[in-house]
Order: structure tokens, then C-alpha cells, then sequence
């Protein structure tokens, strides 16, 4: 099942929260709805889902126009961060709970559900807690029995909205693995929303980058990571150092390194540098670019130090712990930085 989501608009009062949305959500594509909190990532998905009615514009369904279908004709499956399992109802009675509620011409048989619903418990390896209650489970079995109950109608589309963002760092890192093992046994074509772009970038097969009700880019993970399409992509997916630079016949320059920019436009060029891609020297070139280092953090692998650089902002810097101890970098000390590797972008120049 396709999603085409089109010129959708909505509007809170005079707030515009999502303006103008074109996308196309591929059958059995896992889709990332990345953005920063209050972007429109969740208006989107309950647009989707039915639950909330677009301002403008259009969702087609295979192609067939839904906009107007009441959320329970829509066949979608949903998992969200906080979708209380019923209480008093077992594992196997809150899996069970969307085909008993079916009507009764549709009701599948006792014995029907009872497979189906030990199949799903197997499907998301938890059929040894069949019997327990919601309250005698860890948040990510919660999750897990969360997804085989929204899976247990057999939706044609799977809607996730943050549904990890409520568990510890391990945790949420084991369940969006075996999320995706699980989207590749079923192709179930799934949006899922994040504001994490780690989670994003490795569950999805592509991403939507969103900004203030704007989609901001549209890719697959590596060419939202490796060709961010805005300075906002760039900052949002991984920290980035800003350089403030001039342009001088087609180079921006940032200390002794240049970088090709764009020849045409004005003079002000922003250089984005993600912090393992400076190099710490102590020679200086010509015009070379001093800092000071300020801290140095231990990052588990990896060290990151904050350096002061003149008329720039404070720059990071992530060295292996190899690298840090063969250059015995000291806080205090004065270096110079080599940037290997940039993007510039040139604000638009207005004549
Ligand atoms: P988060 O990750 O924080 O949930 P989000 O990207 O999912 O953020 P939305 O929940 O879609 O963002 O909200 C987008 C914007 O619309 C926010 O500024 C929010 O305050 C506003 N908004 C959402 N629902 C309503 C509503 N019912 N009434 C008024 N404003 C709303």
C-alpha cells in the first residue's frame, strides 16, 4: 500500500503547523519523519492515520483518495511512545483485543485467534509472557506487545509515533534493530516519527528531514548525512562547527584551508565542519587558524575538545583517544586547526 501525501496544509488557530506537504511514501518503505520538537512530525502522522483533518490537500491510499475515510477504514495499525496496553487485560487478551472487538460476521474463531495471537507473540519473541499483565513487563516488552496488538488486525499501513522515546539508551537501540529485521520479514509500509537522527538514520530506508511545518529534505539515510540539502539538515543530523568566511574567487576560506564556493553570489560564506573532521597541529601555516583548547571530554571511544578561535564561535574538535594521546593535547594550550573537510553554503544574495 502507497502513501501519497499531497499539498497537505493545517492549521492551529494562526499557527501554521504543517504548510504545504508533498510526499510519497513507497509500498513497504520504512519512513522516517525526522525533525525537532514542534515541527509537525505527529500532526502528519495523525493526518495519516485519520485523526486529524487536513486544512488543504490530499491523502491517497494506493492510490484511492482517503482524506475523507473515518480513521477505522483506513486499516492502520498504530504504536505509540505512550499506548497504555489495557491494564486488566493479559498479554494475550490485549494482543487478541482488535479481532474480538470485530464484527460478529468477521469475528474470527476462539481457536483462530489463539494461533494467530501465539503466532504474534512469537513474531516479536515474547510468547513466554502470554499470560502476564501489562504492569508485570519492562517498557520495552510493553512496546513490543504494543506493536504485535497494532499488528494483529493485519493493517496495511503501520504508524509508529516515537515509540522508544520513553526507554533507556540500550533498550531503545536493541528494539529499533530488531524493528527493522522486523519490517524486513513484513513489508508493511511504515512511517515512523523520531525526533533522534541516530534512529532515524539507521531504521528507515529513506528520511524526511522537517523544519517549522516544511519538508526541509527528502533521501535516503547516507544522502541526507552526506548531502545535506540545507545548513539546517547539516546542523540537525550530527554536530556541526559554523564558520563565518568570506568568499574570494570562488573559495571560501577558513584559516590557511579553502574550500570551492559558489562563484556568483555575495561575499559571506557559512563553512560547516563537523568536528571529526578538523585536524590539531602545532606548526603554524600561513594564516593559519588558532584556538585555544578550553575542555577536553571523554566521549567513551572518542574525545571531543572545545577550543576558542578568534571571531568565531567556540569550536569542537572529535579526536580518537588514539589521537588524543599520541598529540598529548593539553587544556591551555594554543594549536591550530586544519579542517579536512567542509560545506559552504552562500545566503542567497539579494540585489
Ligand atoms: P514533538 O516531537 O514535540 O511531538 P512534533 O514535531 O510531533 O513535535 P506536532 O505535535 O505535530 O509536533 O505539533 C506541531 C505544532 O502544532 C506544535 O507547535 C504544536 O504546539 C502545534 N499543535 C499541535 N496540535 C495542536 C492543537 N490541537 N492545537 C493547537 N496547536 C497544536
Amino acid at each position: 500500500m502507497s502513501i501519497e501525501i499531497r499539498n497537505i496544509a493545517k492549521r492551529f488557530g494562526n499557527f501554521t503547523a504543517l504548510d504545504n506537504i508533498n510526499l510519497e511514501v513507497k509500498t513497504g518503505e520504512l519512513l522516517a519523519l525526522l525533525g525537532p520538537s514542534g515541527c509537525g512530525k505527529t500532526t502528519l502522522l495523525r493526518i495519516i492515520a485519520g485523526l486529524e483533518t487536513p486544512d488543504d490537500g490530499q491523502i491517497l491510499f494506493h492510490g484511492e483518495d482517503t482524506t475523507e475515510k473515518h480513521v477505522r477504514e483506513r486499516n492502520v495499525g498504530f504504536v505509540f511512545q505512550h499506548y497504555a496496553l489495557f491494564r486488566h487485560m493479559t498479554v494475550f487478551e490485549n494482543v487478541a483485543f482488535g479481532l474480538r472487538v470485530r464484527p460478529r460476521n468477521q469475528r474470527p474463531s476462539d481457536e483462530v485467534i489463539k494461533k494467530k495471537v501465539h503466532d504474534l507473540l512469537n513474531l516479536v519473541q515474547l510468547d513466554w509472557l502470554a499470560d502476564r499483565y501489562p504492569a508485570q513487563l519492562s517498557g520495552g516488552q510493553r512496546q513490543r506487545i504494543a506493536l504485535a496488538r497494532a499488528l494483529a488486525v493485519e493493517p496495511k499501513v503501520l504508524l509508529l509515533d516515537e515509540p522508544f522515546g520513553a526507554l533507556d539508551t540500550k533498550v531503545r537501540k536493541e528494539l529499533r534493530r530488531w524493528l527493522r529485521r522486523l519490517h524486513d520479514e513484513m513489508h508493511i509500509t511504515s512511517v515512523f516519527v523520531t525526533h533522534d537522527q541516530e534512529e532515524a538514520l539507521e531504521v528507515a530506508d529513506r528520511v524526511v528531514v522537517m523544519n517549522k511545518g516544511k519538508i526541509e529534505q527528502l533521501g535516503s539515510p547516507t544522502e541526507v548525512y552526506d548531502k545535506p540539502a540545507t545548513p539546517f539538515v547539516y546542523q540537525f543530523l550530527g554536530d556541526v562547527n559554523l564558520f563565518h568566511s568570506r568568499v574570494h574567487e570562488g573559495w571560501a576560506q577558513v584559516g590557511d584551508t579553502r574550500f570551492a564556493a559558489p562563484e556568483s553570489v555575495g561575499d559571506k560564506a557559512m563553512v560547516y565542519v563537523r568536528p571529526h573532521e578538523i585536524d590539531l597541529v602545532r606548526e603554524a601555516g600561513p594564516g593559519a587558524l588558532q584556538g585555544t583548547i578550553q575542555h577536553i571530554r571523554l566521549l567513551g571511544a572518542t574525545v571531543r575538545l572545545e577550543l576558542d578561535v578568534a571571531d568565531q564561535d567556540a569550536v569542537e574538535v572529535e579526536l580518537t583517544r588514539e589521537q588524543q594521546q599520541t598529540g598529548g593535547w593539553q587544556v591551555g594550550e594554543s594549536v591550530y586547526l586544519q579542517p579536512r573537510e567542509a560545506r559552504v553554503y552562500v545566503p542567497e544574495h539579494r540585489a
